[in-house]
């Protein structure tokens, strides 16, 4: 069995590494400060956990590697703008938008776009960083230095954000779990959940629009797409060419999980359908101080990621999973007192989703 060399150590990196263990596979994530000598990186298979890696040398050495399984497909969809282009050129549906160029375009943007737009760094940007929510008397607040290199587009006033997590292999193969509920607050994701009996018409919608995206590329391992749902169509919002946040519940709440099904999938190993068997909840820690209490829950797996907490940043979640509603229902009620207050917004919708 080959070796896995994950260029970037951030929290998915970790994840990929506890996946392979059980499986004896060993997966090397590669950060700032990783010497190549400790890594039999020649003999690897390479892959990413983030868009943009650390730049080092070692890393560029990684990167222009024969083995960096899709290479030439990274640039494409770490830059929103050529990302947008594929979604048109395949006709598959997403906010309407535009290349903010210069001052000059507004009046034009928000009669083609509406009263309310969202301006979006081409590449950089996450957890909602690197971009503005604009109406005409706020355009302001958009740094000079967006213009020519930010993308903007049309508010969508979703009923919903989903995203759908899949894989492909080298024989063209694709497995895909169930469409999984999103709720992002001020652009960052707060928790996720999924139920194993989806929608059809969603997940159907779902799976051939991120088939014909990854046939397209021609690409290999997990891929997660973002949508908004609007009545009942999908819409683009964005892609990762990776395991994605939204998918971190398959850790315990399916037969595979994401980071399991990228090795395998990369490695050329079996990649069958992933089971789900019940329904499961992620609660993102953000910002979040490490509380022992919260292992007083039964039902509670912690995944603590060992990064200082900071405002704003992702420093571990809680999965939940169990085939009674009620009895998730209820873990999330205890959970209630041992989360932050600006938690209960999120933990009402998902209970709302579970009543
Ligand atoms: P990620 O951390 O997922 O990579 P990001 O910084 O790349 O996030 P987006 O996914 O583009 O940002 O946007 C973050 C969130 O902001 C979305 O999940 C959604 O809640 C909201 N949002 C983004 N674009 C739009 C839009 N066009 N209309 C309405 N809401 C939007
Ligand atoms: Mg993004
Ligand atoms: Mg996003």
């Amino acid at each position: 069995m080959k070796s896995v060399c994950v260029l970037g150590d951030g929290q998915l990196g970790r994840m990929l590494k506890q996946a392979g263990e059980p499986l004896g596979i060993h997966v090397y994530p590669v950060g700032l400060d990783i010497l190549p000598a400790s890594i039999p990186y020649q003999d690897c298979i390479i892959t990413a956990e983030i868009e943009r890696w650390p730049d080092t040398p070692f890393t560029q050495i990684l990167a222009s590697h024969q083995a960096f399984i899709n290479r030439d497909i990274f640039p494409i969809i770490a830059d929103r703008l050529t990302q947008k282009q594929l979604f048109d050129s395949l006709h598959l549906p997403t906010a309407k938008w535009f290349v903010l160029n210069s001052q000059d375009d507004w009046s034009a943007r928000f009669n083609q776009l509406g009263e309310r737009l969202i301006v979006k760094r081409r590449v950089g940007g996450y957890d909602g960083r690197g971009q503005w929510r604009v109406k005409q008397d706020s355009i302001s607040q958009v740094p000079i230095d967006a213009y020519q290199t930010s993308i903007v587009e049309e508010s969508i006033a979703f009923d919903g954000e989903m995203s759908l997590i899949g894989a492909r292999n080298y024989a063209g193969d694709t497995v895909f779990y169930p469409l999984t509920h999103n709720l992002h607050q001020d652009g960052i994701l707060n928790m996720s959940v999924v139920f194993p009996d989806v929608d059809n018409t969603l997940q159907q919608q779902a799976q051939t629009m991120l088939s014909t995206i990854m046939n397209k590329l021609n690409y290999i391992g997990v891929m997660a797409m973002e949508c908004f749902v609007v009545g009942d169509k999908l819409l683009i919002n964005e892609l990762a060419p990776r395991v994605h946040n939204s998918g971190h519940w398959t850790q315990n709440g399916a037969s595979i999980s994401q980071f399991e099904l990228h090795l395998r999938a990369i490695l050329g190993l079996p990649l069958p359908m992933p089971n789900v068997f019940a329904p499961s909840v992620m609660v993102n820690l953000i910002g979040t101080k490490y509380d022992i209490n919260w292992l007083s829950i039964a039902l509670v797996h912690l995944h603590w990621y060992q990064k200082e907490v900071r405002a704003g940043r992702k420093v571990g979640h809680l999965n939940l999973t169990h085939q009674n509603h009620q009895v998730l229902y209820n873990a999330l009620q205890q959970l209630i007192p041992l989360l932050p207050a600006n938690y209960l917004t999120a933990i009402t919708w998902a209970q709302a989703k579970l009543a």
